[in-house]
Formats: structure tokens, sequence, C-alpha cells
């Protein structure tokens, strides 16, 4: 399987190599598709209104980085109506994906998966254990 499809969604002016630390990451189960990757991304950055840059992984396999403002630049039409900045509220009931957000009690790790991603619970890269969800 190759990860070509998902150049689409990559900022490629951010290279992922080396990994800039305490990146944020998006981590979608095995198999995701391009475009359920593109919704995640969505629901992502708009629930989480400081995030700028995220690690996109699948199946714990990092693809690339991407930014808000590559996939602003995309056209992406949710994100492009935040920008706007006119007070819009959030269209939360249209979004696709609920994101968990999972953080390291021990460390600045911190990754996101979505809400029907059926894996256990992710653990910590740096080997302090189970993330904890943050509510
Ligand atoms: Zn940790």
């Amino acid at each position: 399987m190759s990860d070509e499809k998902f150049d689409i969604l990559l900022d490629a002016s951010r290279p992922a190599e080396p990994l800039p630390d305490g990146i944020p990451v998006l981590d979608l189960p095995p198999g995701h598709r391009v475009d359920d990757a593109a919704d995640a991304l969505e629901s992502l950055f708009l629930t989480d209104r400081t995030l700028e840059d995220v690690v996109l992984c699948v199946g714990g396999r990092i693809v690339g980085i991407t930014t808000r403002a590559y996939l602003t630049g995309l056209g992406s039409p949710v994100l492009r109506s935040v920008g706007d900045g006119d007070g819009a509220t959030l269209p939360g009931e249209s979004l696709r994906y609920e994101i968990l957000r999972y953080r390291c009690p021990s460390c600045d790790v911190r990754l996101n998966r979505v809400h029907v991603d059926t894996r256990s619970a992710p653990r910590c890269p740096n080997g302090h254990g189970d993330l904890e969800l943050q509510r």
C-alpha cells in the first residue's frame, strides 16, 4: 500500500524527518482512506483553534506533516469558513468525526484519534505507559 494518495493532504514544505519536538499527532486507524483523513483533519483543526500543524499517521505509521495554513489554502470549505473570522459558530454537528485527545502525564506527547478507532489505548512513544484521554 502506497502513501502517495495522502500526499494531497501533506504540506510538502514541512518534512517529517526529523520529526519536530512536541508536535501533536493525528493517529488514524489502519486502512483509513484519504477522504476520511481529510474529514478527520478538518474536525481536529476545527475543534482545536490553537493547533497549527500536526503529524498525520495511519495505523501508527507516519505519512507526513500537514498544517492549518496548507489545508486552508487547499480550499477546505469548512476550514475556510472558520478562517473568515466573522464569529461564525463551529459547525459541530456536521463533523463526521469526534476527536479523542490523548496526552502523556509525564512528557509533552499529544496524540489524537477519531472516535471510531477500535484499537487499544495509545501508549507514550517515550516509554511512559498509556496516554491519558483528555476530557
Ligand atoms: Zn511520555
